[in-house]
C-alpha cells in the first residue's frame, strides 16, 4: 500500500482551506492527524480517499494518479481499495447490521452468500455476534461504529480512512473503538489513516501529523 499526496492546494470560494500539503503514508502503517477545527483535515481526507478533487497537487494511490483515472475506475477503487468511516455512521436506518456490512461487497459483485458470510465473520471479530440482525437504532452508538467500520473492511481494503471516528463516543466506546483499530492494524495488515482529537489514539499510532492553517507543521515528536 502507498498513498502519496504532493502540494495539495483546495480553496473553497475565497477560502484558501489546504495549502500545499504533502503527505505519504506506507504499507501497514497507523497514522494519526491531529489540529484544531477548521485546520483541513476532513477536507484532506476527502481528497485521499478520491471523494473530492484538489484544485492543485496530485493523489498517488498505489502508483496510479487519482487526476489520470476515469470516474468508473475510482469509484472502483473507493468500493474495493479503500474503507472510510466518518464520524456519523451513515448506516442506512431500514437494514440490518449484517445486511449494511453487505452493502459495498454486492455493490463490488460478491454473491449475496459470500457478502453474507464475510459481513457475519467481520461483525462477529468486531464483537457483533449478537446483533447481526439489529438495525442502526436498535445498536448503541458504539456498535454503530463498529458496524461501520465492518462495512468500510467488508471488502478487503488496503487502507481504512476515518475521520474523528470516536468523536459522537463517550469513553468507554472511544476506547474500545481505539483498540479496534489497533487491532485491525494488526491482524489485517491494513494501513489506517485516522483524523482524531483524541490525544490517546494519537500516543498510539506509529506517526501523528498535526494539521493547522491548511498544512501540516509538523510529526508530533513523543
Ligand atoms: P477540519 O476537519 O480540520 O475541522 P474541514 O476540512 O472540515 O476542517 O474544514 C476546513 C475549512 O473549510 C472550514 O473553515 C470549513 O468551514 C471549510 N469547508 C469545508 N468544506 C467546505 C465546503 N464544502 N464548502 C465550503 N467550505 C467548506
Ligand atoms: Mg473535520
Amino acid at each position: 500500500m502507498s498513498l502519496i499526496a504532493r502540494n495539495i492546494h483546495k480553496s473553497f470560494g475565497k477560502l484558501h482551506v489546504l495549502n500545499g500539503v504533502n503527505l505519504e503514508i506506507g504499507e501497514a502503517e497507523l497514522v494519526a492527524i491531529i489540529g484544531p477545527s477548521g485546520a483541513g483535515k476532513s477536507t484532506l481526507l476527502q481528497i485521499l480517499g478520491s471523494l473530492s478533487k484538489p484544485d492543485q497537487g496530485e493523489v498517488i494511490f498505489q502508483n496510479r494518479d487519482f487526476a489520470k483515472l476515469s470516474s468508473n475506475e475510482l469509484a472502483q477503487i473507493r468500493n474495493k481499495e479503500i474503507g472510510y468511516v466518518f464520524q456519523f455512521h451513515h448506516l442506512l436506518p431500514e437494514f440490518s447490521a449484517l445486511e449494511n456490512v453487505s452493502i459495498p461487497a454486492l455493490i463490488g459483485g460478491t454473491s449475496k452468500r459470500q457478502a453474507y458470510l464475510k459481513a457475519e465473520e467481520l461483525l462477529t471479530h468486531l464483537g457483533l455476534k449478537d446483533r447481526l440482525h439489529h438495525k442502526p437504532s436498535e445498536l448503541s452508538g458504539g456498535e454503530q461504529q463498529r458496524v461501520a467500520v465492518a462495512r468500510a473492511l467488508v471488502n478487503q481494503p488496503s487502507i481504512l480512512l476515518a475521520d474523528e471516528p470516536s468523536g459522537n463516543l463517550d469513553s468507554v466506546n472511544r476506547e474500545e473503538l481505539h483498540k479496534i483499530l489497533l487491532m485491525l492494524r494488526k491482524e489485517l495488515n491494513i494501513t489506517i489513516l485516522v483524523v482524531t482529537h483524541e490525544n490517546n489514539l494519537a500516543t498510539l499510532a506509529d506517526r501523528t501529523l498535526l494539521m493547522q492553517d491548511g498544512n501540516i507543521v509538523e510529526e508530533v515528536v513523543r
